[in-house]
């Protein structure tokens, strides 16, 4: 298995060498805060920072050093769909639900790069493209309806792919061919994390880090604060709470950690390539998935000669070299000419998923939370972080489509997903099914 590793093999994520955890103490504790929000990822300091440059006391609590949840180890990926198909979307509930559900991501996809741009955070965001690539015949053809839904209801553009040209974009023939698209983005997750944490210090925010929330308990009677929250450090009381702790829920916040599922993604970066081989792998340096419900992915990574990938969502392996084992399989399979490469990182980190594959943002018991990104956190966190901000400063600006929405759960569930297994063999199954359809729709390759 060594052989497989490089000698100076970490068991972290790959962005923190750029953006490491550092200790945050925070200094001393107010006994009270306009607003307290709960976990330091990009939802939490979104909402700490519009906060804070409005005028609002803010703190933010997390139970690890800021920026130890999936904001400073996730792919990087930016782009503007979800988990759930628009074309599906558009059957269960009509096209203007769900026209309006995909404006509200494509303004979260644009808004975060432009936000990057105005701050001037330099986190490598660019508009890359992202290859999908299809894992059978028929998955090419529900890909291009998928596509074509899009494209005639909200005008996004595409480019299919046939088999024949695949080549052009990575070095496999792994795929049947797949779509372009040709302006979704990619960054550096770490620094813009870190970006994102140094202006809501500059703004004011106080950020208590290795400091967890142990209770959020209704304040009757204390002046305008609602809410009397406990931590690690001691109690505080704030007008306004903020949930932000996705993957990471507690539970201690048994409503919120009723309604996501945790589950772990897996990732691992390749030591340093050859220029010229990396470039041959993924000639336009897009961003790549594959078309399956239990996606692999790939990227190059954005400031060295190396290639970021994962896959195999919740397998549920915790032995480093045992994850390292299995993803450099999948690497293998897509990317023979990396077969002999080895791995200088493996991470994990936890995702939310939902019971109805949608993320949620809004209000329970006077308690704000945005969460459940199923994947598409890095501009969905950043969005809810920024509408819950406009929310609680009353702002007109914060209306979003997605606060409508029920946020379901299941009976006697409670926050622990003994069923992910079960759940990731039916998406298996769903992907296998498809696979075997014959395609209905003509692919454009013929
Ligand atoms: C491997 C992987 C790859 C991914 N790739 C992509 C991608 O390419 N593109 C994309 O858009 N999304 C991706 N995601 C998802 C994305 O990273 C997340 O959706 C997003 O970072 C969530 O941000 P957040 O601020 O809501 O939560 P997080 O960044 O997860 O932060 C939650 C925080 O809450 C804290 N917390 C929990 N309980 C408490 C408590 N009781 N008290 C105080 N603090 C607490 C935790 O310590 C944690 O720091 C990926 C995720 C993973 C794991």
């Amino acid at each position: 298995m060594h052989d497989l590793l490089t000698s100076d093999f970490r068991n972290a994520s790959y962005w923190w060498d750029a953006a490491p955890l550092a200790d945050h103490a925070g200094g001393a504790l107010a006994p009270s805060y306009d607003v307290a929000i709960v976990g330091s990822g990009y939802t939490g300091l979104r909402a700490a920072l519009t906060l804070a440059r409005a005028g609002r006391t803010v703190a933010v609590f997390d139970k690890e050093r800021p920026g130890y949840g999936a904001s400073r180890r996730n792919a990087g990926f930016l782009g503007r769909t979800l988990k759930k198909s628009y074309v599906d979307l558009k059957a269960a509930t009509g096209v203007a639900h769900a026209s309006a559900i995909y404006r509200d991501l494509m303004m979260a996809y644009e808004s975060t790069l432009a936000f990057i741009a105005e701050e001037r955070i330099d986190c490598h965001a660019v508009r890359c493209g992202r290859l999908i690539a299809a894992t059978s015949a028929s998955h090419h053809a529900e890909l291009e309806r998928e596509l074509a839904g899009m494209k005639a209801d909200l005008g996004l553009p595409y480019e299919m792919l046939p088999r024949a040209r695949l080549r052009e974009e990575m070095a496999t023939d792994l795929y049947e061919g797949g779509a372009v698209i040709p302006d979704l983005g990619s960054l550096h997750p770490g620094l813009y994390h870190r970006g994102l944490m140094e202006r809501a210090l500059a703004a004011g925010v106080a950020i208590f880090g290795t400091c967890e929330v142990t209770a959020v308990e209704p304040a009757a009677g204390q002046g305008g604060d609602r809410f009397r929250i406990a931590t690690a450090a001691g109690q505080v009381r704030a007008r306004d709470v903020v949930v932000a702790t996705n993957g990471y829920t507690p539970k201690s916040l048994p409503w919120h950690a009723r309604r996501v599922v945790p589950f772990v993604g897996y990732m691992a970066a390749t030591e340093r390539l050859p220029p010229e081989l990396l470039a041959k792998q993924l000639p336009h340096r897009r961003t790549v998935i594959d078309s399956n419900l239990d996606i692999d992915f790939f990227r190059p990574a954005p400031a060295e000669p190396r290639l970021l990938f994962g896959g195999a969502t919740a397998n549920g392996l915790k032995d480093p070299e045992a994850i390292a084992r299995l993803l450099h399989g999948r690497l293998r399979r897509a990317l023979p000419d990396l077969a002999d490469v080895k791995l200088s990182h493996a991470w994990t980190g936890q995702c939310a998923g939902t019971f109805d594959m949608m993320p949620h943002i809004g209000r329970h018991d006077g308690i704000w939370y945005g969460m459940g990104y199923n994947f598409a956190g890095v501009p969905m966190g950043s969005f809810f972080g920024l509408k819950i901000a406009q929310r609680i400063l009353g702002l007109p600006a914060g209306a979003c489509a997605f606060e409508t929405a029920a946020f379901p759960t299941l009976p006697l569930y409670r926050g622990n997903p003994w069923f992910l297994p079960l759940v990731m063999r039916y998406f298996a199954w769903k992907d296998a099914k498809l696979a075997r359809r014959v395609p209905t729709l003509r692919p454009s390759w013929r």
